[in-house]
């Protein structure tokens, strides 16, 4: 990373055996591309994709499966513009771009989505044949535009916008938008995934040929992915959703006492426990000191301070106590732990904020 006036990479994206920077001005230092201003770049295993900020797409590379979506099998060794893209109709410029293996896809304008190249083996479709240039999916517009008050007609009408595409080793990964619960929805598929990789749930399938939302991720608010070959990274905005997620690992080792006083005030000024490491402080004791019950999720100064810090290691050193601790009372329930009668005297002598309820006001009344 440089200074703002410095040159610095803001992207990068690998194959196997090659790698490619953008810098943020545009450029990506590969031969065709240099007077283009480029703003996203994604790699196959043995090619590449890039966009342009006019929304001119560019491949080269392995041309195995069609999988640049020029129509032909033929290796491309210099940036070769995908004339599907080029204009002159600007709704079908491209918007967003990503690789997979031996395949790729394009976003264009109006957020419809289209693949190139052999993203399965067998099955209906394609037959397991590559798709020779980019083709529209059909299958995936239906999952992402599909709400339940909608008619089949008003599915096929309905504009639908993809906010986000990647590909993994066998995963095809986007996200669209939807009214109805947390604002986006999770479609995904891939044939042979065989590690749990499309996330469906231990009790469901693994592999799928076709586009389906992915339901364990309904409510949860994902504005990225990364799939890898075996695996697939979320990233999430926290909700209400998320914080009942089951969470890694379980139980963490976090004090009794809050980490500043380290005494007890009361049941009245019982202290609030950091959704991330568990670590208790008094309202009072923070800096600046709060006067309520924080409204969402509330995180530490110190998770705040190193957001990606793992929990429970390198713990500080405990302060020296100003009050001697008082026996442990259980304190006065408070409305939202009616349901955690099951808790110990520990937990419930915390308090967690409440959950957010944006994801519920924006929901589709
Ligand atoms: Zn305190
Ligand atoms: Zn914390």
């Amino acid at each position: 990373p440089g200074t703002s006036e410095q040159e610095h990479v803001v992207k990068a994206a690998a194959g196997i055996t090659f790698s490619l920077f953008l810098t943020n001005t545009g450029k990506v230092l590969v031969k065709g591309l240099q007077d283009k201003k480029i703003t996203h770049i994604s790699c196959g295993q043995q090619h590449s994709i890039a966009i342009d900020e006019q929304g001119i797409i560019y491949v080269w590379g392995y041309n195995g499966y069609c999988r640049l979506g020029l129509g032909n099998q033929q290796d491309v060794l210099t940036p070769k513009v995908v004339p599907q893209f080029a204009g002159p109709q600007d709704m079908l410029m491209g918007a967003m771009i990503a690789a997979g293996p031996s395949n790729s896809v394009v976003v264009d304008r109006q957020g419809m989505y289209w693949m190139a190249g052999k993203w399965k083996n067998t099955g209906d479709g394609s037959g397991g044949q590559p798709y020779s240039n980019f083709r529209y999916m059909q299958d995936i517009m239906s999952v992402a535009c599909f709400l339940s008050f909608m008619t089949q007609a008003e599915v096929l009408l309905r504009a639908c916008k993809m906010k986000f595409v990647a590909c993994g080793g066998v995963t095809h990964w986007a996200l669209a938008p939807d009214e109805e619960d947390s604002g986006v929805m999770t479609v995904c598929w891939g044939q042979n995934a065989a590690n749990g990789e499309l996330g469906l749930g231990p009790d469901e399938v693994k592999s799928s040929t076709k586009p389906m939302r992915n339901v364990p991720l309904i409510g949860i608010d994902v504005f990225a992915i990364a799939p890898g070959q075996n695996t697939t990274f979320f990233l999430v905005h926290p909700n209400e959703k998320y914080s009942d997620l089951p969470r890694h690992p379980a139980e963490l080792d976090a004090p009794d006492l809050c980490v500043v006083c380290n005494a007890e005030h009361g049941e009245d000024d019982a202290p609030l426990e950091c959704e991330k490491c568990d670590r208790p402080y008094h309202l009072g004791c923070l800096s600046p000191p709060l006067t309520a019950v924080p409204d969402g999720e509330w995180f530490c100064p110190e998770c705040t301070h190193n957001p990606g810090a793992p929990v429970g290691h390198d713990e500080p050193a405990p302060l020296p106590a100003v009050a001697q601790p008082k026996p442990k009372a259980r304190s006065r329930k408070r409305e939202e732990d009616v349901e955690d009668d099951e808790e110990d005297e520990q937990t419930s002598r915390k308090r967690k904020a409440p959950a957010k309820k944006a994801a519920a006001s924006k929901r589709k009344k």
